[in-house]
């Protein structure tokens, strides 16, 4: 007997790569010269990182010289947010991934955490509130990676900015599916991950207004401009530029596309389960982000039954593996904990297709009937 079809729904954990990136890294393997190499092997791998570099600062409408590419969006986190004196502040909205709560290089008391909203997007009368102890830096994302809560980065960059600081974005879970680019968020800087557009795990970038150089976080050798020390990851490089090109040309696409299968989705489980609630439903979020629970149900036996049935989704953030920790991002924007206890995450990729949410629809709908 042939193994039950999967059916992988949980592209904001990780996207499989795309066959498109698999190409291009299978070329960048063959490179094999190191990219600072001034002769020809060497100059072979350069062009690919460079190609690469070009793919990801379009992403931005940035510069390619303002992209420097790191091991992920943890490390370019790390880079971005470190303190240019001793006195600046930073402040962080409360549904921030923990590569941004934990990841920083500022000092405790110079941190403040801004809340959210009860739809799950930051409160700008609290930042409003923050500003007024003076300019600072603040990190938020461009959305959020378990509501899909699309965050309002422009509203909050045109109050740091006149308040005299600097906005990084995470725009991990954004890059692919809204526009990211600094003239419509913005932003100064924005984190980016490749394998959540389809590119291998290992590899992203900290992209930057033009002019606003990072503080390194890896000193050695020059590379990346001084900005990160370490041979390129050329192989890895190749395979997000090549996901970069894709994400760009195909998003509005991708959005009409995936948000039809969330609707879907969501019209099946409220005939399902009238009672279930759909977290952020009001703002605007993420075409390929739903996350909802039933009053009484347990995200980690759903996400076990479910997983038998060949289902992958996620309960909260899929991130902390191994932990089912409440979600920050709920309790954040005032869920109860029993309710956010049981919520699941269901996020759709470039893969996926009205199959997926048929074959979720009847593998839940079979789970609620054996659990009543
Ligand atoms: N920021 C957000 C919003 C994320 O969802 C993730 C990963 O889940 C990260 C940052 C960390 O990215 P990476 O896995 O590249 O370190």
């Amino acid at each position: 007997m042939s193994p039950a079809k999967r059916h992988y729904l949980d592209a904001n954990a990780t996207t499989p790569l795309r066959p498109e990136a698999r190409a291009a890294m299978l070329e960048a393997m063959e490179a094999h010269g190191n990219p600072s190499s001034i002769h020809a092997e060497g100059r072979a791998a350069r062009g690919i990182v460079e190609d690469a570099r070009e793919a990801v600062a379009a992403l931005f409408g940035a510069r390619s010289r303002d992209v420097v590419f790191t091991s992920g969006a943890t490390e370019a986190a790390a880079l971005a947010l470190a303190p240019p004196d001793e006195g600046t502040r930073l402040l962080i909205g409360a549904g921030e991934h923990p590569a941004v709560r934990l990841g920083h290089r500022y000092a405790t008391e110079n941190v403040q955490t801004i809340r959210l909203t009860p739809d799950g997007t930051l409160d700008l009368e609290a930042l409003a509130m923050a500003l007024e102890g003076g300019p600072a830096r603040l990190a938020l994302q461009a959305a959020n990676n378990e509501t899909g809560a699309i965050q309002p980065l422009a509203a909050a960059a045109a109050l740091v900015h006149s308040a005299g600081g600097l906005v990084i974005a995470d725009a991990v879970q954004g890059v692919g599916r809204i526009d990211c680019r600094f003239e419509a968020t913005g932003a100064d800087m924005a984190l980016v991950s490749a394998h959540k557009i389809g590119g291998p795990k290992g590899v992203g970038a900290l992209v930057s207004r033009a002019g606003l150089a990072p503080i390194p976080l890896l000193r050695g050798g020059g590379q990346e401009r001084g900005a990160r020390a370490g041979t390129e990851n050329v192989v890895g490089i190749g395979g997000f530029g090549a996901a970069a090109r894709v994400a760009m040309a195909t998003r509005e696409a991708e959005a009409a596309r995936l948000g039809a299968l969330r609707d879907a989705l969501e019209t099946g489980l409220r005939a399902l389960a009238p009672d279930v609630v759909i977290f952020a439903e009001g703002p605007p979020r993420l075409a390929n982000t739903s996350c909802f629970a039933g009053p009484g149900t347990d995200a980690a036996m759903l996400v076990i039954a479910l997983d038998l049935a060949g289902i992958a989704v996620s309960s909260g953030a899929a991130c902390s593996s191994g932990k089912v920790a409440p979600s920050v991002a709920l309790l954040g924007m005032g869920v109860a904990p029993a309710l956010a206890k049981g919520a699941l995450r269901v996020s759709f990729g470039w893969d996926n297709d009205a199959g997926d949410v048929a074959a979720f629809l009847a593998a839940f709908g079979q789970v609620l009937r054996r659990r009543r």
